[in-house]
């Protein structure tokens, strides 16, 4: 079986985790999950990023050993996972001992082909971004990300020569047009690209809470250096199983971390003599009313409650269709609920409900023998049969609102058959025939997006085993056959409200 490797960014667990991890997760979990019903062997893997200045500075205020806050905190963003039903298939902690032991063998395989000296580094420091700044890259001496005064920090370090591969780096740029997705982005790094790329600080002697550099025990690896090499430490790097893996690597990524993911982690690749990943998918910011959110500005959202409160399929909903995915957008309660009472409700949950209590009480649960079809009949069998191929292939662009929009747009068709049909006043054989399988075929279009529900049609149908274990192109196919016995519907969704 072919294999595919997606990866969600890992997450820095200073903080509890809000909307933007929510919605990471969530894009990536609709793509392994079309990807395993596309035929693939799929290794999806989220976790969290636990070292580092800050985490060490957090946990000294709270008064707690770092491991025993990393543990901690780690647990808040695998709850936020198991609520919104992500099917990651493993949570990677860079304090794992399988990942740190990657970690120092890609160090050391680097410094031991001569691309690791060491000097001393002098720089802006910003220790929420972990990350040196040059008096260029700043907004009125303040740290583009946080707005904070970053430290002037001087310190013994080991540098990798990451300069030197300004000019491999481009190559590969502009010949892997997927490398670096969507385009913009990929423009926004090759003009970095032709500026002189200076060498990396690849160690710290300032605070202990890293990973050992393995040649210099004074020395912890500089969180970047540590937390990219979790993308191979998931699949258990250097396996022959991890090598077929990485070549379709995946990864999804926030706009804040381009430059970490293409250049840094590029370079270090090549240096280690390792193949680029395939894609480096940048989405956009969640934003609260246009403002980026933000603990600082006091707009945060928490994603879990969200979830408990409303459920994880209204949310997957909300934030797959209403954001393009690789721009910004908005995200307010009101919005949530008019996608899910106009969308979700109104088309989708009314047309299952249609068809099935149609069945239900017309036809003693039983799914009709169809006769000759009439045009309608046609068009609409013509549909469930184009549709899967056509939202197949946005999702392999990684086009999920247009996707997820496809889907529901084959739902509204199927509303507007079944008013057209008046099956209460004519013969009905046909329309639920059509209907069952439509239903069939949305169910499994719908299950990257909206598991459980997707489940939950797939029960009502009484159909057998999972909707999440059928293949994608079978949606594709009237699977549901003359005088099957249905389930026992209910209703989908809620209407929400204040
Ligand atoms: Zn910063």
């Amino acid at each position: 079986m072919k294999k595919f490797l997606i990866t969600t960014a890992i997450d820095y667990p200073s903080g509890k985790p809000h909307l933007g991890h929510a919605y990471e997760k969530i894009c990536t979990d609709v793509i392994a999950r079309y990807k395993r019903m596309a035929g693939f062997d799929v290794h999806f893997s989220t976790g969290t990023d636990e070292h580092g200045m800050k985490i060490q500075r957090c946990a000294e205020k709270k008064h707690k050993d770092p491991q025993q806050y990393v543990d901690e905190m780690s647990g808040h963003f695998r709850e936020l996972c198991e609520v919104l039903n992500i099917s990651y298939d493993d949570f990677i902690r860079t304090t794992d001992p399988k990942h740190i032991r990657t970690a120092q063998q890609i160090f050391r395989d680097i410094y031991e082909k001569g691309e690791i000296y060491k000097g001393t580094y002098e720089g802006l420091y910003c220790v929420d971004c972990e990350t040196y700044y040059t008096e260029k890259d700043l907004k009125d001496g303040k740290c583009p990300v946080h707005g904070t005064v970053p430290e002037t920090v001087s310190e013994e370090s080991y540098f990798f020569q990451m300069g030197k591969y300004r000019e491999k780096l481009l190559g590969h740029i502009r010949k892997h047009k997927e490398y670096i997705q969507p385009d913009a982005k990929r423009h926004e790094i090759e003009n970095r690209l032709n500026d002189p790329l200076k060498d990396l600080s690849v160690s710290r002697t300032s605070f202990d809470w890293g990973v050992p550099v393995p040649i210099d025990e004074k020395h912890v690896q500089y969180v970047w250096m540590d937390a990219l090499i979790n993308y191979l430490s998931t699949i258990g790097w250097p396996s022959d199983e991890a090598k077929e893996y990485w070549k379709s690597a995946v990864h999804i990524i926030g706009k804040d971390i381009v430059w970490h993911h293409t250049v840094i982690w590029g370079s270090i690749l090549m240096a280690a003599g390792i193949p680029l990943p395939k894609t480096v998918y940048v989405h956009g910011f969640v934003n609260i009313k246009g403002e980026k959110m933000s603990k600082s500005g006091g707009t945060v959202v928490n994603p879990v409650e969200l979830a408990v409160k409303y459920g994880a399929d209204p949310m997957r909903y909300f934030l797959v269709s209403e954001i393009p995915f690789g721009s910004d957008g908005d995200f307010s309660l009101e919005s949530l609920f008019t996608r899910n009472n106009d969308e979700l409700l109104n088309n989708l949950g009314n047309l299952v409900n249609r068809i099935l209590t149609f069945i239900s009480s017309k036809n003693a649960s039983k799914v009709t023998k169809p006769g000759k079809y009439d045009e309608a009949d046609r068009a609409m069998e013509k549909s469930i049969k184009r549709y899967p191929a056509v939202v197949a292939k946005l999702l392999d662009s990684f086009n999920l609102q247009a996707a997820l929009d496809n889907v529901m747009k084959l739902a509204k068709e199927g509303n507007e058959y079944f008013q057209q049909k008046e099956p209460w006043k004519r013969d009905y054989d046909n329309c639920l025939y059509i209907g069952a399988n439509l239903l069939r075929s949305l169910a499994i279009m719908l299950s990257p997006f909206i598991p459980e529900s997707a489940e939950k049609i797939w029960k009502y149908l009484n159909l057998p085993g999972s909707v999440h274990k059928q293949k994608w192109d079978s949606a594709a196919e009237f699977g549901v056959r003359p005088h099957h016995v249905i389930g026992t519907p209910e209703p989908l969704f809620k209407r929400l409200s204040v």
